[in-house]
């Protein structure tokens, strides 16, 4: 997959959306939806999606849902942060596979980054749920305060 192409509706964050799909979902609105990364590369890996916007990546999304994406981008990195401490924390957002992108519907990483602690491997170890379920509702516990 490159960064031109048509956008396939089965892909595995609109079923997300669609609720065909389960995901440990930390915040949701009219037009965003962000959870856990499942195959986190960091404790705290969440992704942040448009619902609306059929957008591949970053040419094809609108400026107005981009913008919505952000906000919410900007409001969960805040979370994170305040509730794991981390030492620093990454955003970030691939377009085509040549630049990381694995799934093809626009997303943006927050990866919370721990002092002395490499990346794990991007899209490859898949978390376990009970720590995903944990963690979910500790970052719940967090927003709702
Ligand atoms: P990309 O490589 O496209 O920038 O990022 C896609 C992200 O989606 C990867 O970090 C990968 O771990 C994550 N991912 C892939 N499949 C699933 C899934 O079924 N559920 C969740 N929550 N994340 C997924």
């Amino acid at each position: 997959m490159s960064l031109y192409g048509d956008y396939d509706p089965q892909n595995i964050f609109a079923q997300i959306i669609r609720g065909d799909a389960p995901c440990y979902k930390l915040y949701e609105d009219e037009d965003v939806l962000a959870f856990l990364d499942v195959f986190p590369q960091a404790y705290g890996h969440t992704l942040v999606i448009p619902k609306r916007a059929a957008a591949r990546n970053i040419l094809e999304i609108d400026a107005d849902s981009l913008s919505k994406v952000m906000a919410v981008v900007q409001k969960l990195t805040g979370v994170l942060v305040a509730e794991l401490e981390p030492a620093g924390v990454q955003v970030a957002q691939f377009n085509g596979a040549p630049a990381g992108q694995t799934v093809f519907h626009i997303h943006v990483h927050i990866v919370p980054r721990y002092e002395g602690e490499a990346l794990a491997m991007h899209a490859a170890g898949k978390a376990e749920p009970t720590e995903l379920a944990a963690l979910q509702a500790r970052l719940l516990q967090r927003i709702a305060n």
